[in-house]
């Protein structure tokens, strides 16, 4: 299929991108950028989703809520058929840049743009979207609102999920009016852009990102028992130190990742709270999550199971109790070849050098691929392609690369 002459207007796009990231946002002192705090359904969150509302409701777009947040608004076609979906997230984490998740959603309303200005209806209705707690940083299981969408996860257990405040999930889409009635689309097809948050592309000097699958991902939130006791009083092996115990976990999962056993296996303990720290008693608790992930689904397993493994063992050699919850577990996910395939020859037409690369990130497209083929799309980023952190940046130019990719896939799948 030839190229239209349609191309997005990145100007426009990265005065949405800059304008939405004012929601939210804060200065980061030791940088002195600023950087966003959107946490999901928080009150910052339910500003930025009235932003977006109202400019899908200038585009006159039909907009929906539904059950779970997430918000769709939808552009109709031609004919009554399934709909494209296009999607990503705008809750953020604390020290979050404006352009994770954001930059997906003001892609897809820029596409509506064009498709406006050049007075173009498709043949399918584009349904452009957001979903709920994508970061799972609140509520603590990431890409809630598409696994809720899509069937992966149950609503009544998404609603009955709490914050650190016990705050449930419908308290606090009820507390900002997003409890939602409408159903989430069946669609033909889902598209996603996403800045990549991480260096290859930048590396590689690539334009554009094609993703090929998502790693496997698994949480855990472990709450160690130990006893208090004495610093100085208490002999070593009278010790009961919960902080020791989450220590060695930490230390052996570096162990693991380093030991080549488990292919490319990364894991982060990026929760680490002691009980009652202080300076001059053994902690008695300690609360830790543990985030594993994998490029194959049976090293993954290998590594819980010798995770297990080690909890059991440290039990027994350092005397504590170690409660474990897995808060998060997905397995690898293959997007769609033919739109792959599509994404290539596009890219190829518009003259930018693409890359294929697996997303070492979670994102919404990676449960709608479970209903619908699926494809995202990567901007390259700045600074080694920092994410979760104010310094994240991609380049107008940047941005405007991965924006007429999507724009061409997606009007091509509009008229398929
Ligand atoms: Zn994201």
């Amino acid at each position: 299929m030839p190229l239209t002459s349609l191309r997005v207007d990145a100007q426009r796009l990265s005065a949405s991108v800059q304008s939405l990231g004012e929601i939210g946002s804060y200065l980061d002192e030791p940088s002195g950028l600023r950087g966003v705090n959107r946490l999901a359904l928080t009150a910052e969150d339910a500003k930025a989703r009235r932003q977006i509302m109202s400019w899908m409701e200038e585009l006159e777009l039909e907009v929906s809520v539904d059950p779970i947040g997430n918000v769709y608004g939808k552009l109709a076609g031609s004919r009554d058929l399934a709909p494209l979906l296009i999607g990503s997230h705008i809750d953020s984490v604390p020290s979050g840049g404006i352009f994770d998740g954001s930059l997906g959603v003001l892609s897809g309303l820029e596409i509506v743009r064009v498709l406006r200005e050049a007075k173009r209806t498709p043949e399918r209705p584009l349904v452009i979207s957001f979903f709920t707690e994508e970061e799972g940083c609140r509520f603590g299981t990431d890409m809630l609102g598409s696994a809720v969408a899509t069937g992966r996860i149950e609503l009544a257990q998404a609603y009955a999920l709490t914050d650190r405040d016990g705050i449930t999930v419908e308290q606090a889409l009820e507390a900002i009016g997003f409890l939602g009635t409408a159903s989430a689309p069946k669609p033909h097809a889902f598209l996603e852009l996403h800045i990549e948050q991480g260096p290859v592309l930048l590396r590689g000097e690539h334009e554009v990102g094609l993703v090929t699958g998502v790693q496997a991902i698994r949480w855990q939130e472990l709450e160690i028992q130990g006893r208090s006791a004495h610093a100085g009083t208490t002999p070593t092996y009278l010790r009961r130190d919960a902080g020791l115990a989450a220590a060695r976990i930490n230390v052996s999962l570096r162990d693991m990742c380093t030991s080549g056993d488990y292919g490319e296996m990364r894991a982060t303990v990026g929760r680490n709270q002691f009980h009652p720290g202080r300076v001059n008693v053994i902690p008695s608790g300690c609360s830790l999550t543990v985030d594993v992930r994998n490029l194959d689904d049976e090293a993954m397993g290998r590594a819980a199971a010798d995770l297990e493994v080690l909890y059991l063992k440290l039990e027994a050699e350092e005397g504590v109790i170690i409660e474990r919850r897995v808060t998060a577990e997905t397995r690898t996910v293959r997007f769609d070849e033919g739109i792959r395939t599509r994404m290539a020859r596009v890219a190829s037409d518009l003259g930018l050098d693409a890359h294929e690369l697996v997303s070492g990130a979670g994102h919404d497209a990676q449960e709608w691929a479970s209903v619908c083929p699926a494809g995202v799309v990567f901007a390259t980023g700045e600074n080694e392609g920092i994410s979760h952190n104010p310094r994240e940046f991609s380049t107008v130019a940047q941005c405007e690369a991965a924006a007429n990719v999507l724009l061409q896939v997606a009007l091509e799948l509009l008229e398929a």
